[in-house]
């Protein structure tokens, strides 16, 4: 057999950039990742070298100075990183999602303005829908937009900006109240410029502090309050209010074959560990990997990762084709992401009492895996969706 997780019928682009990431992932991320995190330091030396390799603009198009490629290319390189650290991921994937919304949705100046910088990483993206009373619910945003002339006039709190001090580009849905019956007609989003950076960024928006996480550390996740921020009109994503709701739907769409990919990444890792650990310990005069209970959970492990990993890259290439794909992709997160869940449980349990240990990578993954169940949606909302569909393609 070959390796798991190998994907068929890529470009010899595909194949080289994949080689270059998994190559960075193996040098450098692996044998930095326990210590960065531990200490939840910021992996800026990791992330210049991600600028320098052009992964922040992969999925921009060339006429901005990205690299021009698809959403698989996208998704096997973050499953790449993932597997180093999904911290890492992380840093790169609310940038890709606001890069995406504005490639799609945005006005003409918008794209000129923000993608050729973006491409570069000088211009980094976050994304915020959450709020302290609301996740799954998002129509029941409350942070408010007022008209106030030609613009507006916004208050309100917002919820886990992973990368909320870091980027340099906020895009944030407000409830501007359009007039429309239907709650989530009546939400915009909002292009925020502002310096990396914690305080009063800009007058009007202050990003309290970081955090403090059970994982995915060495990232900054924040809050970000509005205190009369004024925006222009012409910070509306594609100049018309109240799309901003299927704006972050179409957004967080691609973002959730990025989660999968992100959980595919850290089940790999932690199969990896297992598979190895299995055969240099010895219990009762054998490897454990010949006591056919350890055997077993390796084969459904690899059979785990083997099937969220054709999932996540069926998932990925449905959207490249132009084809709907939120029943795909909400399949492929909710599978890879609980697949991760038990694939990293199995490894931890393989690995005995060391697996509590902090010298251990398992420990980090187990802290890790919890939240791909979590971000882009919960299970529950994948679930939501996958039944929706359901219910459409089968209608009596
Ligand atoms: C580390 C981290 C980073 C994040 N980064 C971002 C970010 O960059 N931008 C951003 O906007 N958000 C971000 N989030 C927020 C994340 O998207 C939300 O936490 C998530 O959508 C769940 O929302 P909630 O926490 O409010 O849970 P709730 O919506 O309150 O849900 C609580 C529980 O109820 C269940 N539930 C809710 N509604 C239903 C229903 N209708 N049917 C069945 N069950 C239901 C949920 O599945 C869950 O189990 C981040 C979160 C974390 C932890």
């Amino acid at each position: 057999m070959t390796r798991l997780a190998q994907t068929h019928g890529l470009t010899e682009f595909q194949t080289e950039i994949l080689a270059t990431v998994r190559a960075f992932v193996d040098k450098e991320v692996i044998p930095n990742a326990q210590e960065l995190e531990h200490s939840d330091t910021y992996p800026q030396a990791i992330v210049d070298q991600m600028k320098d390799m052009g992964l922040f603009g992969l999925m921009i198009p060339e006429e901005y100075g990205g690299l021009g490629e698809s959403l698989l290319t996208y998704a096997l390189c973050v499953e790449e990183l993932a597997r180093g650290w999904m911290s890492v991921s992380g840093v790169i994937n609310t940038h890709f999602i606001v890069a995406y919304m504005i490639r799609q949705h945005g006005t003409q100046a918008q794209k000129d303005h923000y993608l050729p910088r973006m491409a570069t990483g000088e211009v980094r993206g976050a994304f915020s829908m959450s709020e302290p009373e609301l996740g799954s619910d998002v129509a029941a945003i409350r942070t408010k937009g007022t008209r106030a002339g030609d613009g507006y006039v916004i208050n309100g709190q917002k919820m886990w900006l992973t990368n909320g001090a870091s980027s340099t580009l906020v895009a944030a849905l407000v409830r501007t109240d359009e007039g429309a019956s239907r709650p989530h007609q009546n939400l915009t989003t909002f292009l925020i410029e502002k310096p990396a950076g914690f305080g009063e960024v800009v007058p009007g928006i202050t990003i309290p502090r970081k955090l403090d996480k059970m994982g995915y550390k060495g990232i900054d996740t924040t809050e970000l309050f509005f205190d009369d921020y004024q925006a222009s009109a012409d910070q509306i994503l594609g100049g018309t209010p109240g799309r901003g709701f299927a704006q972050m739907m179409d957004g967080v769409e691609v973002g959730r074959v990025n989660v999968s990919a992100r959980a595919c990444g850290v089940a790999i890792r932690a199969f990896e560990l297992a598979v190895k650990y299995a055969q240099q310990r010895h219990t009762f005069g054998k490897a454990i990997a010949e006591h056919q209970a350890i055997a077993f959970s390796l084969a459904e492990m690899a059979t785990k990762v083997e099937a969220a990993h054709l999932m996540m890259v069926n998932a990925a290439r449905l959207k490249d084709s132009g084809e709907r794909n939120d029943v795909a992709a909400g399949m492929s997160k909710y599978l890879a992401s609980e697949y991760c869940s038990e694939v990293t449980q199995a490894s931890f349990r393989i690995h005995g009492g060391y697996g509590y240990s902090k010298e251990y990578e398992i420990e980090r993954l187990m802290r890790e895996a919890p939240f791909l169940l979590i971000g882009e949606g919960t299970s529950e909302i994948q679930k939501t969706i996958i039944s929706k569909g359901l219910l459409r393609t089968y209608k009596l």
